[in-house]
């Protein structure tokens, strides 16, 4: 088969929330980047995530506000700018599912929560709810914990992929890695070869694949960066209770003890997505187990809902991070340059929210390297490659 070179400025792997708001930033620039996606848009953690864009304030009341809440703390803002289209990239047909999401906690609790939201530099982001400004979800006299209003976003995931792909989605590509290669010469990555005789040669690559990424840095014989992966066994109750909820039930420990966010079905029915230390604490249980758990915790937390006649799932997925010592959270996110290869890129958001923050990073060491983005357009021999769909959301998938 003769062999085909064609030149681009970068190539991007993984079409997550990573992948895709880098590849419109850098086409936004001027480089002439495209992306390769093994599976489906969005088909690890991305599709399985909440879409709640937060502040960090759910990681603020752990103790006082540390590094990693300063750094998220700027995070809806600029989401709030993209989506009305005057951000970095433009997310003005994403749907937001809400503009806010609560934090309550049970009435044991309620001090706690009080004196921490009274506390003054939270003074202003956050809102008690009382009264009549109850949602429809906690308006019941047997609802006796303390209510606050986040102003956060909360978006519909399959609607946000959709949003970033469509751009782009002239350079946005299938790959099948049984007939493609990536192809190295000493101390550099040359290029992509693709089973039709194409070699892409490119001056940068950036690994977005999520939990991907370390199978990846294995085939170019790359031990850093090192990855760690930290598994949640979500919980999926679908039903007819008409009343959506964002929230986080606050509990004894730091992190939530319930995290819910609320999505439209296809059938007409509504499932309500749950995580937080029920997710984490699910992990290893049978998929029957964690259901009898969620249903006590709903029974407890709601004693005035009708869970009664509902359909349950569970879905277990891993996130996928740089390492950290003790497997902890990282507490920003992560773009660096594999310290054993010179022109690959590797990248892990942490957190939804925090991919323009983990772009401006990519961005930035890109520009360092590359300042004279090619401004060409995408090579007409790569038009004919097969594209990847858009991953299904659980809630549609798993019943
Ligand atoms: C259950 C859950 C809920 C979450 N909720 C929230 C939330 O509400 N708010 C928040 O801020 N964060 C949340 N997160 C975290 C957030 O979802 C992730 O940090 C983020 O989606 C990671 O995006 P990514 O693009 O790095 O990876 P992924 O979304 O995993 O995307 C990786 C992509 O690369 C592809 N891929 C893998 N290997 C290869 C390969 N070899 N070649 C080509 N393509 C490959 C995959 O198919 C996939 O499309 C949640 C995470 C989970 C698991």
């Amino acid at each position: 088969m003769t062999e085909t070179r064609i030149q681009v400025d970068s190539i991007i792997i993984g079409g997550g929330i990573a992948g895709l708001w880098l590849l419109n930033r850098l086409v936004n620039l001027g480089y002439n980047a495209v992306l390769f996606e093994q599976d489906e848009l969005g088909k690890g953690q991305t599709i399985a995530s909440q879409g709640m864009i937060h502040g960090g304030i759910k990681y603020a009341l752990g103790g006082s506000l540390t590094g990693e809440s300063e750094a998220i703390a700027a995070m809806p803002g600029h989401w709030a700018a993209c989506l009305e289209n005057h951000g970095d990239v433009n997310l003005g047909d994403c749907n937001i599912l809400s503009r806010h999401f609560y934090l309550w906690s049970t009435q044991s609790l309620t001090s706690k929560l009080t004196s921490f939201f009274a506390s003054k530099m939270l003074r202003g982001r956050v809102n008690a709810v009382k009264g009549k400004d109850k949602p429809p979800v906690f308006d019941d006299p047997a609802f006796k914990g303390s209510l606050y209003k986040l102003a956060d976003l909360v978006l519909d995931v399959p609607s946000l992929i959709e949003t970033l792909a469509k751009p782009v989605q002239n350079r946005i590509f299938s790959i099948d890695w049984s007939q493609a290669e990536l192809q190295k010469s000493g101390q550099r990555l040359s290029g992509l070869k693709l089973d039709n005789g194409l070699l892409l040669e490119t001056d940068l690559v950036v690994l977005t694949a999520g939990a991907g990424n370390e199978r990846l840095l294995d085939s170019l014989q790359l031990k850093k960066p090192a990855m760690q992966l930290r598994p949640l066994q979500q919980v999926l109750v679908k039903h007819s209770y008409p009343h959506p909820l964002y929230a986080h039930c606050m509990g004894s420990n730091p992190s939530p003890r319930l995290t819910i966010s609320s999505h439209h079905c296809r059938d007409g029915k509504s499932c309500w997505y749950l995580g937080g230390d029920l997710a984490t604490e699910g992990v290893g249980m049978n998929s029957a187990e964690l259901i009898d758990k969620a249903r006590s915790e709903l029974f407890s937390l709601f004693p005035w809902i009708d869970f009664g006649h509902c359909e349950w799932a569970t879905l277990p997925v891993d996130r996928a991070e740089p390492k950290q010592s003790q497997l902890i959270k990282p507490d920003k996110a992560y773009a660096e340059w594999a310290p054993d290869c010179d022109n690959v890129m590797v990248a892990w958001p942490t957190k939804l929210t925090l991919a323009p923050n983990m772009v401006e990073q990519a961005r930035s060491l890109i520009a360092a390297r590359l300042p004279e983005p090619s401004r060409r357009s995408v090579p007409e021999a790569l038009t004919s490659l097969p594209r990847p769909a858009i991953a299904t959301p659980c809630w549609e998938s798993l019943f």
